[in-house]
């Protein structure tokens, strides 16, 4: 693939990956395309709604499949040096995430997330359980008694069906705790390599009843919903309760035909957020590119940080200050 940077959202309609066969039938190169050292200038507060953070063990795990199957990881770092890293780089808060990859680990992850979290306040965390575990409902309660602000879920790893009985109880305990959930229930990137085939267990049909059913959850779909983006880009205009990351999405790296017109879609709806780490790329090769869309300012704000604060109750400043940053709101 050309790693030179280019516009990432082509100007077409039509969406969709290459056969809807996936995305990694083999790994997808490393690009060394060039870093800064800061944010650009000028640029509104940018939150990075989409991080990942791990104990070191697990970290070891996840690249080796991402070297494996994904592709190789440009930041191999510890939960601390990833948290420095943005931060002094001129990132005003991260949100970051995890997922438990069997029943059974998900009270010590949360533990982990929560020392880490709890010890920064630009850092809110998401809890992690496995659907349908024993007490998955208390596991949630006692991560947000903890300090964790919300709660991420993988399909693609979890093979969870999302209109399940035990899904079901997840949805309660966020609606009510008030807590947002993000789930990657997107059909892509899919791999040979995840122990089932999201083709069949993530269609937006599927999340269309979940809005429906639970209308005061808050929910956000990572990717843009890949690829089922026009399907997706409609429950956006239709759903209040739904909203979408960009992750991965900006990055004119995937191999997918047609990324969506970012500038057609609502605008309070779509988070930033980058999978930092575990990039195979600049951890600002997003940023630049969604800056060359030339979007409004109001809507390049609310994408870079207004709609995370807003999703995942992040306190914004009331003048927002230069290299100020945004602490979490107790909840
Ligand atoms: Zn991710």
């Amino acid at each position: 693939m050309d790693n030179s940077p280019s516009d990432p959202l082509k100007q077409n309609n039509k969406f969709g990956s290459k056969g809807g066969s996936g995305l990694l039938e083999s790994p997808l190169p490393f690009l060394n395309d060039p870093e800064g050292d800061r944010v650009p200038d000028g640029l509104p507060p940018i939150v990075d709604g989409h991080v990942h953070l791990f104990p070191d063990s697990i970290f070891s795990s996840v690249w080796k499949w991402f070297d494996e199957y994904g592709w190789p990881i440009r930041y191999k770092l510890t939960s601390e040096e990833i948290i420095n890293f943005l931060l002094a780089r001129g990132i005003r808060h991260i949100v970051a995430l995890h997922y438990a990859h069997k029943p059974g680990v998900s009270r010590d992850l949360n533990a982990y997330m929560a020392a880490v979290c709890n010890s920064n306040q630009w850092v809110s965390g998401m809890a992690t359980v496995f659907p349908g575990e024993k007490d998955a409902g208390k596991i949630l309660a006692d991560a947000f008694k903890s300090g964790l602000s919300g709660v991420k879920l993988h399909s693609h790893v979890q093979c969870f069906d999302m209109n399940s009985k035990s899904m079901e109880e997840i949805y309660e305990v966020c609606t009510n705790h008030g807590m947002p959930l993000i789930m990657h229930v997107g059909r892509e990137p899919k791999s040979p390599a995840y122990p089932c085939d999201p083709y069949e267990l993530c269609r937006s049909d599927k999340l269309e009843r979940v809005l429906k059913n639970f209308a005061d959850l808050k929910l956000c779909v990572p990717h843009m919903g890949a690829d089922e983006f026009e399907a997706y880009r409609r429950l956006i205009e239709k759903y209040d309760n739904l909203w979408l990351d960009t992750t991965m999405a900006l990055a004119d790296y995937l191999p997918v035909e047609f990324w969506p017109e970012l500038s057609e879609w609502r605008p309070d709806r779509i988070i930033f957020g980058t999978d930092f780490p575990n990039l195979p790329y600049a951890w600002d090769r997003e940023i630049k590119n969604l800056v060359r869309l030339n979007l409004s300012g109001d809507s390049l704000a609310r994408i870079l940080g207004q709609n995370a604060c807003e999703f995942y109750g992040i306190k914004m400043p009331v003048v927002p200050g230069k290299g100020g940053r945004y602490a979490k709101t107790n909840r």
